[in-house]
């Protein structure tokens, strides 16, 4: 497994690169910098020091106690991703690559974002690195998550709108590669999850990679032995496959992905991609991916916003394939439920997003003895969520548990 992607950037049957023929040259030589520099030990070092004194690493594993208590199961565990600098694992990813762009003497970022959780991230290492950055974001996004774009803008990044389709986040990759492909040699594309053509998937992966060392070597510490289970919502798949990838080779480990069902499993009204996607093109990659009779990508959706996109990372589609990891659903009103559960069991608001792994593991955990573990991965805060969810309130479509 250690040897996937192939040299083609293929996790199975999927992945690779699927692009014109004048980015290619410039994608090999990203791949040809990030093969050279990821084992530089002047690069990790530097990386490293940054993730201790920028990001705030190693995150704590967190024992739930109150929760357990009231699942009377598995333990649960956190990994508090929540807790690193601008509340999420995003960070661990734009460090890694802005480093990246530093040694190929970039002098330019571009990136997408969704929610704008990218967004911020990037805005912040770029800040950070004195580099110019454009944030290409959906207009319905920049609408709804007005929050994050002025916090772009606050650290001096330029926040364009994405005008066409659905204006959300499927749109703001196809505009900023657009824009991207207009300036490629001094531009450095800053991808947000494990996506995109080869090399991105793997090399966002191996940033995320030190959430699921840190929580091997911090569960073997407090516990002494592996945990039965692994739990991380997905998205794109980069928080999930960052958790997953130190534990792929241990076979006792039982690996869960939990996609958006948001309203329910009916076309548009959801993104769960590796539940109910087949095979087809996007972005520059195959894996699985919700899409309409042409090949076009499907609309997608769900309450929370990093988790509305309509393919998957490819190495995701090809644990699916093998059966090393297995991938569920958490609907909107269940991962509005974890919310609360999480905020008033232990004082910690989880994001939505995150919530949709706490549903799952809240599932899970009543079906399992007391002596088994649960390591949920807590990609990040809900801080950026209360707004939306006390509208959400006041408008009456949702109800809070008394
Ligand atoms: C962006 C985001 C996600 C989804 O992205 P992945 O690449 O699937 O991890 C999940 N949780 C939080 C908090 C996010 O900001």
């Amino acid at each position: 497994m250690t040897q996937l992607p192939d040299a083609k950037g293929f996790f199975g049957d999927h992945g690779g690169q699927f692009l014109p023929p004048e980015i290619i040259a410039v994608m090999d030589d990203l791949n040809a910098a990030f093969d050279k520099y990821k084992d530089d030990p002047e690069f990790i070092e530097e990386y490293k020091y940054y993730q201790r004194h920028y990001t705030g690493r190693p995150s704590p594993l967190y024992l739930c106690e109150n929760l357990t208590k009231a699942m009377g199961g598995a333990k649960i565990y956190l990994k508090r991703e929540d807790l690193n600098h601008l509340g999420a694992h995003k960070v661990n990813n734009t460090v890694g690559q802005i480093l990246l762009a530093k040694r190929m003497g970039k002098k330019k970022i571009i990136a997408e974002t969704g929610a704008g959780q990218h967004g911020v991230a990037t805005a912040a290492t770029a800040a950070l690195m004195g580099m110019e950055c454009t944030i290409v974001m959906g207009a319905e996004d920049i609408e709804r998550q007005k929050l994050n774009v002025f916090r772009m803008r606050m650290m001096g990044a330029d926040v364009v709108p994405a005008m066409s389709g659905q204006r959300t986040l499927k749109e703001a990759v196809d505009e900023a590669l657009g824009l991207w492909i207009q300036d490629a040699q001094n531009t450095f594309y800053l991808l947000g999850s494990a996506v995109g053509p080869h090399p991105y998937p793997a090399m966002v992966k191996h940033f995320q990679a030190v959430i699921g060392r840190e929580a091997k070597e911090q569960i073997m510490e407090l516990e002494n032995r592996l945990p039965d289970y692994l739990v991380a919502c997905v998205g794109g798949g980069s928080n999930a496959i960052g958790l997953f990838a130190d534990f792929l080779g241990d076979e006792q480990v039982k690996i869960h992905g939990v996609e958006p069902a948001g309203r329910g499993l009916t076309p548009g009204d959801h993104a769960a991609s590796l539940t109910l996607g087949t095979p087809g093109v996007l972005h520059g990659f195959t894996s699985y991916m919700l899409q309409d009779e042409k090949g076009e990508a499907a609309p997608v959706y769900s309450i929370s916003a990093g988790l509305d996109y309509p393919s998957v990372g490819p190495e995701h589609s090809y644990l699916k394939d093998i059966g090393r990891a297995e991938y569920y659903t958490a609907s909107d009103a269940e991962a509005v439920e974890a919310f609360f559960a999480l905020s008033r069991t232990e004082g910690i608001i989880p994001a939505l997003e995150s919530a949709h792994a706490l549903a799952h593991a809240m599932k899970l955990a009543p079906t399992l003895d007391k002596d088994k573990i649960i390591l949920i991965n807590l990609s990040g805060r809900g801080d950026k969520d209360v707004a939306q969810i006390e509208e959400m309130l006041s408008a009456g479509q949702i109800q809070a548990p008394v």
